[in-house]
């Protein structure tokens, strides 16, 4: 029997008191990765007490040292980046380049959450009074729950934990259910680098089970979702009955518009990494190109030959390209878009089936897919497929292309490829994305600048960047007043 991977609550790492357990199996090999506690709403209590009574200490510890114990976490995830790399691959799929920078998010986080530490800067501003001085400064919240899903295990965990722990608030995660083991590997580093106990807790677990628990709790008053449209819609609702605070990371449909100006050659390049890199399971993957007529077959027949070279495989394997979808079930959803594009009259290129043969038939792979003459209306232009598929939409008019990438309920990321500087500043007026890439595909954030998206994507607030900070604590406007005597502000005459 393999060893139960545990929550960790109060410092201790434990098992539920259900008995329960689940597994998780390497989606390219079907070995087993390993064997989980299966958690219980009590669990949930159990954690979120734990954190409620360390936020009255861990807020008070200076924020600066906070940032010592992040800096030394951001140490050890360097060291052990490779290892970590490694296990992220065999629990998720995605190929060990993809995961080395999944690791590396986490360290830049770590790092520039730390230095926040010693900034976290507010204003001081003159008062309309003599003898008065005021300032605004940031408060922390109190106990942050965090839901996560398992396309970045372990980058998306520390976009959420570093700021929460930096600002002062105390933690407790629960990981997407296929990635429980990279969340766990983040929260041993931190226990390594001394967080105090009962500052950051972990319970494993499902979503309509331990999520739902941590999403209800009336001692929770902060929630920070990433996952899909549908939970993130579950969760908004229950989230506004108790007024909590919410940030809801979700789906996306992002474009790139090939305009007939574009470098082709960097176009394509960067449109294969966007559509089939993470095997099309990210947030920003590129889901939708929108494509200039007069380039349009020029841009196919290079997407075709590049999608056919892919190598699938094994994520571990030198060479391999793309990696198996995360779960049969992801896999069901990538081959139900394909039939649907088919049936909507979409001109399939190249793919379109599950991929199979050798080792291919022991995981949960599917070939790269294009579709080309795509119209702006079909399912497979709407919605979220969050698998290896891509679909060209023609256009004549550069207006036009902004409307089609504006077109659908998501607003993560968008991209252009043109030569004419004009039309890239059309874009970035007209393109209404919380992102946008000019002469880049639609993925490829970095750390330090604000990551979201408008409409279903999202509910106005930002991750990542000194945005984050503003999620994860409260302002409080301080006036002192050392004149000794009433003034009323507005009302009474200065002399
Ligand atoms: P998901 O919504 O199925 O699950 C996300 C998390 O929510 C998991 O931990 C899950 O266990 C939990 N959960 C499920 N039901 C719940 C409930 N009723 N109450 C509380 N928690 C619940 O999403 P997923 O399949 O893990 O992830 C894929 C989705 O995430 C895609 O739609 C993708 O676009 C989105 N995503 C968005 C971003 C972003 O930043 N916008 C980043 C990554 C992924």
């Amino acid at each position: 029997m393999a060893d139960i991977y545990k929550n960790f609550i109060n410092g201790v790492w434990k098992e539920s008191a259900s008995g329960e357990t689940f597994e998780r199996r390497n989606p390219a090999t079907g070995e087993l990765v390993g064997v989980y506690t299966k958690s219980t709403a009590a669990d949930v209590d159990e954690a979120v007490e734990a954190a409620a009574t360390a936020f009255k200490s861990w807020r008070l510890y200076p924020a600066p040292k906070r940032g010592e114990i992040l800096f030394k976490a951001a140490r050890l995830l360097e060291e052990r980046k490779e290892q970590l790399a490694h296990e992220m691959t065999e629990e998720m799929g995605k190929v060990l380049d993809e995961t080395r920078g999944d690791v590396q998010e986490a360290i830049d986080m770590t790092y520039y959450m730390a230095g926040e530490g010693r900034r976290m800067f507010g204003d001081t501003v003159q008062s309309e009074m003599r003898n008065k001085f005021q300032m605004s400064v940031r408060k922390p919240l109190g106990v942050v729950g965090l839901i996560t899903p398992w396309n970045f295990p372990m980058a998306i965990p520390s976009w959420k934990m570093m700021p929460a722990l930096i600002a002062g608030n105390t933690v407790v995660i629960k990981p997407g259910s296929h990635v429980p083991k990279s969340t766990i590997n983040l929260v041993s580093i931190l226990q390594e680098a001394g967080i105090p106990d009962g500052v950051v807790n972990i319970v494993l677990g499902t979503g309509g089970e331990v999520g739902d628990a941590l999403m209800q709790h009336p001692d929770v008053p902060v929630i920070s979702f990433t996952g899909s449209t549908e939970t993130g819609k579950t969760i908004s609702l229950a989230a506004a009955a108790q007024n909590k605070r919410l940030t809801l990371e979700m789906g996306g449909k992002n474009a790139v518009i090939v305009n007939e100006d574009a470098n082709l050659d960097l176009a394509a390049e960067s449109i294969l990494w966007g559509a089939f890199g993470t095997t099309g399971q990210r947030c920003t993957a590129t889901s939708r190109v929108v494509v200039h007529k007069s380039v349009q077959q020029d841009l196919v027949d290079r997407l075709a030959k590049g999608a056919l070279a892919l190598k699938l495989g094994n994520g571990l394997d030198a060479g391999v390209q793309v990696g198996p979808q995360v779960s049969e079930s992801q896999r069901a959803t990538t081959v139900k878009y394909v039939e649907i594009g088919k049936n909507e009259g979409a001109e399939l290129v190249v793919g379109g089936n599950i991929a199979t043969g050798g080792d291919l038939d022991k995981g949960w792979f599917h070939e790269p897919t294009i579709f080309n003459n795509v119209r702006r209306d079909m399912r497979i232009a709407q919605e979220e497929i969050f698998g290896p598929v891509v679909s060209l939409i023609p256009f004549d008019d550069l207006d036009d292309a902004f409307d089609i990438v504006n077109g659908v309920q998501y607003g993560l990321s968008a991209a252009i490829f043109t030569q004419d500087v004009n039309n890239a500043f059309r874009a970035m007026r007209d393109i209404y994305t919380g992102i946008l890439y000019i002469n880049a595909g639609t993925t490829g954030a970095e750390i330090h600048l604000p990551f979201g998206g408008t409409k279903a994507t999202g509910n106005g607030h930002r991750e990542a960047g000194t945005a984050a900070l503003d999620f994860y604590t409260e302002w409080q406007a301080v006036y002192v007043d050392f004149s000794g005597k009433l003034q009323r502000a507005q009302i009474d005459p200065v002399n």
